[in-house]
């Protein structure tokens, strides 16, 4: 059997060695240190905001995103409801409601028209959520400039998971570094890794220095151990700054190979009928952090489902998109705006792999499976 063929499987730029040697040989392995001041000012440069604070996880930036955004108990956030549960659940931890907010069809991220009708809604019966959380979803920016605007208008602090954004642009700059705050991460499975982290980004300089402050247990300064906040232990360790120092100098690299991979399945699959691609929408660019598609059952002859378990038989990971949050059990109860254009996505779609690494051998042996199921379910 091929080897297996991952969806998005970490992919080294060759430099990680160097950078960790580096952090070894200074002795610093505690967390903190050189490596990390570096990653958080070379990041800040690459998305073009002033400050940075390198975390263990996107999800931790959230959640220290929503504490500066003044998220409480009893408060509600409007979020994107197609997306991973990573987005909203620091929602949670904070006792605060999430209201999920359905897809436009132009980049499949939160659709600026319904949450206008909603907030518009909830300013007459004054009760008005505490932040919006806007997601970028699979390397596309969502339509940040009228969300930006409802959010100033009604006084709500926007916050951007741009987890899965790192790279993109939206009228020339990064998704993430619109809002009071933004966040990424490097996961695993994302555009760039450090095996597990994340970082929050903001143009407010005391919002990052409290936010470092809470990452940090919440120290006080004092030479003894003072503390007036409650704190977490979120901070990046230096070793695994060092990796993503590296990782970050390849990223324009990884965001043309993954865009070369999109290219490559359209040419190849766009002719077959059924088949349909993530769309680009007009503001910027998308990296293709995943390569999606869109399969009509009717037309194409097989169920995305049909297509995945014929990939997996051939070694190959592909995946749904996101399961809409409002239809997780979780999340049952909560309130929903629309759903019905990330219900029909979440039928349809499909993520194909998309790992920086692949090769045209790889990416053959995707479409050659995808080509069969097709042929063969239109054979009487
Ligand atoms: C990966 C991801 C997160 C969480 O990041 P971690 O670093 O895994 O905690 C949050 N939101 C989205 C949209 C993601 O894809």
């Amino acid at each position: 059997m091929a080897s297996r063929l991952y969806l998005s499987p970490p992919y080294l730029s060759g430099e990680e060695q160097a950078f960790v040697q580096e952090a070894l040989a200074s002795g610093w392995i505690a967390p903190l240190g050189p490596q990390v001041e570096a990653f958080e000012r070379e990041f800040a440069e690459t998305v073009g905001v002033p400050y940075a604070l390198a975390l263990s996880s996107g999800t931790a930036a959230l959640h220290l995103a929503l504490i500066e955004a003044g998220v409480q108990a009893g408060d509600e956030v409007a979020v994107s409801t197609l997306t991973f549960a990573a987005s909203a659940f620091p929602i949670v931890y904070l006792g605060a409601r999430p209201v999920f907010i359905d897809s436009e069809r132009q980049s499949w991220n939160m659709d600026p028209d319904l949450l206008a009708e909603w907030l518009n809604r909830r300013a007459r019966v004054g009760r008005l959520p505490k932040a919006v959380v806007l997601v970028h979803l699979y390397g596309q920016s969502a339509n940040i400039l009228p969300i930006q605007e409802l959010c100033q208008r009604y006084g709500i602090a926007l916050v951007e998971d741009a987890a899965e954004a790192l790279g993109a642009t939206y009228c020339g700059k990064a998704p993430g570094t619109f809002g009071l705050a933004g966040i990424y991460s490097f996961n695993g499975n994302k555009i760039i890794t450090t095996s597990g982290g994340g970082m929050l980004v903001s143009h407010d300089e005391r919002l990052i220095a409290h936010a470092r402050k809470l990452a940090t247990q919440a120290r006080e300064p004092f030479p003894y151990y003072e503390h007036a906040e409650i704190g977490y232990n979120y901070r990046l360790s230096n070793l695994l700054a060092a990796v993503g120092r590296a990782q970050l100098h390849t990223l324009e690299q990884r965001v043309q190979k993954r865009r070369w991979i999109f290219e490559q399945y359209r040419l190849r699959l766009q002719h077959l009928p059924g088949v349909e691609f993530m769309p680009e929408a007009p503001w910027g660019q998308c990296t293709r952090w995943l390569s999606v598609i869109l399969l009509d059952p009717n037309e194409f002859g097989a169920t995305p489902e049909t297509v995945r378990l014929a990939l997996e038989a051939e070694n190959i990971e592909s995946r749904p998109i996101w399961k809409p949050l409002h239809l997780q059990p979780v999340f049952a109860g909560c309130e929903t705006v629309g759903g019905a254009v990330a219900e029909d996505l979440f039928r349809r779609g499909l993520c194909l792999p998309s790992g920086t690494g692949m090769t045209e051998a790889d990416i053959e042996r995707v479409v050659e499976v995808i080509q069969r199921v097709h042929a063969n379910c239109r054979k009487p």
